[in-house]
């Protein structure tokens, strides 16, 4: 059963501009804030005047979980209380400033009453006049609890970029028993939950725009080590594979960005690879291929990432300039147990050779899966903590 979310909202100072200026300046500064409003919902969604000044706004398909409905109405009404940050300037009068307070009610099918809802989205609506107005509270305290959570957790993030948390790990990749290179892969030490997975923090970081800092923080740092290897006589073979993020891939500056990197270190161009995913290449494949095909003439490497989880179109794998593909650790996990995941591997390991790409397994652990690969594919280069677990810099070089 869909989720949806019962939005109820409140102008924070409208007594007050109705008082001072009368009730005909009120009325169209309620339609002024209506049309801010109805920007901000979807056609097949509803908004309504709920009496006064306020408003009710109900979003039907926010996914399949509470959690992700809340997550989803929670940026529903980011979008709203940013609507009004603009001041409003009624008949050429005085610009006015006018926020919202916010209450949000989750709700999955129909097993409370509309009346049941509209209760639930004022009383948070009043927390939210209570937390100090233009804000968003919802009913349910896990739910408020998590958003919490979040604001805090993107606020250390980035008090932790100002002050230098964040470190690159590097993991190795092997062909027959010999290092080619490694992937950097980003840790947070947070000063009080120590090492935090970056799998916890990139969705966040891709949400609130941080991954831009972010991401060329990593690059710059991947670059400085791999001219700082050049000059070592076997760590100067190494190629670094960095992650790539959707949002900073698709920045218009991403290109620069990557060329000043490398310039910026001193790096060769030839030694680093980018790891892209696939939903990535989807989005637009036309602006996605003119980058890679640019970054490509100075040498940077591709590697297409989780290969196998999205919604693979093959299609595209004689479209794009990659090298390398990464078949994902789901699949490297099972294949030698499991006759499906065995043959998945199969297939990509064919694929792979007709077009000339590289292979990198993931998450390689055990020998099992090790030897079953090396049997279909000799020259396959394998990750995992079978080979290596990713490490700080210092132990890496070691
Ligand atoms: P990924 O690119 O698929 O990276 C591989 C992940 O698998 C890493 O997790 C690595 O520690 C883990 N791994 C390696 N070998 C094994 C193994 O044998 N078994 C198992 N179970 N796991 C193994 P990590 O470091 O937690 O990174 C998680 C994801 O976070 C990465 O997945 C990548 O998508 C993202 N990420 C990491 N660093 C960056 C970054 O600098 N920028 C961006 N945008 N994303 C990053
Ligand atoms: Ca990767
Ligand atoms: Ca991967």
């Amino acid at each position: 059963q869909w989720c949806g979310a019962l939005l109820m909202l409140d102008l924070d100072n409208f007594k007050e501009i109705n008082d001072t200026l009368g009730h005909d300046m009120g009325d169209r500064l309620l339609q002024a804030v209506a049309e801010r409003l109805r920007a901000c919902v979807p056609d097949d969604d509803t908004l309504a005047r709920h009496g006064g000044d306020e408003f009710v706004v109900v979003l039907k398909d926010l996914g399949a979980t509470p959690a992700e409905a809340a997550a989803r109405a929670e940026e529903a009404a980011q979008k709203m209380l940013q609507a009004m940050r603009a001041p409003f300037v009624i008949d050429g009068g005085e610009p006015r400033h006018s926020t919202l307070s916010v209450g949000i009610a989750i709700f999955q099918g129909q097993h409370e009453s509309a009346d049941e809802l509209l209760k639930r989205s004022d009383m948070a609506m009043y927390e939210a006049k209570a937390a100090g107005r233009d804000a968003l509270r919802f009913f349910d305290p896990q739910m408020q609890a998590q958003m919490a959570e979040r604001v805090a957790l993107e606020a250390d993030m980035r008090a932790g970029l100002d002050s230098g948390q964040f470190e690159l790990f590097y993991q190795p990749k092997m062909v027959r028993g010999q290092i080619t290179g490694a992937e950097a892969l980003l840790r947070w030490r947070h000063p009080v939950k120590g090492y935090v997975s970056p799998a916890e923090f990139i969705p966040l970081a891709e949400k609130c725009g941080l991954i831009l800092r972010l991401g060329q923080w990593v690059l710059r740092t991947a670059c400085e080590r791999l001219a700082h290897w050049q000059e070592h006589p076997v760590l100067g073979q190494l190629t670094v594979a960095v992650n790539v993020s959707p949002r900073q891939f698709y920045e218009a500056g991403f290109v620069p960005q990557v060329l000043e990197a490398l310039a910026g270190a001193g790096a060769d161009a030839r030694r680093l690879r980018l790891e892209l995913t696939e939903g990535l290449l989807l989005q637009d494949v036309e602006d996605t291929i003119a980058k890679m095909v640019q970054l490509r003439g100075y040498g940077v490497g591709f590697s297409l990432d989780d290969f196998g989880t999205g919604y693979s179109s093959l299609a595209y794998l004689k479209r794009l300039p990659i090298q390398e593909i990464k078949i994902d650790r789901s699949f490297v996990h099972e294949a030698p147990t499991n006759a499906d995941d065995g043959v998945l591997v199969e297939g990509i390991l064919s694929v792979a050779r007709h077009f000339g790409l590289r292979v990198v397994a993931e998450g390689v652990e055990t020998q099992a899966q090790a030897d079953f690969l090396r049997q279909r594919a000799p020259g396959i280069v394998y990750q995992g903590y079978l080979f290596g677990r990713p490490e700080p810099h210092a132990d890496w070089l070691a």
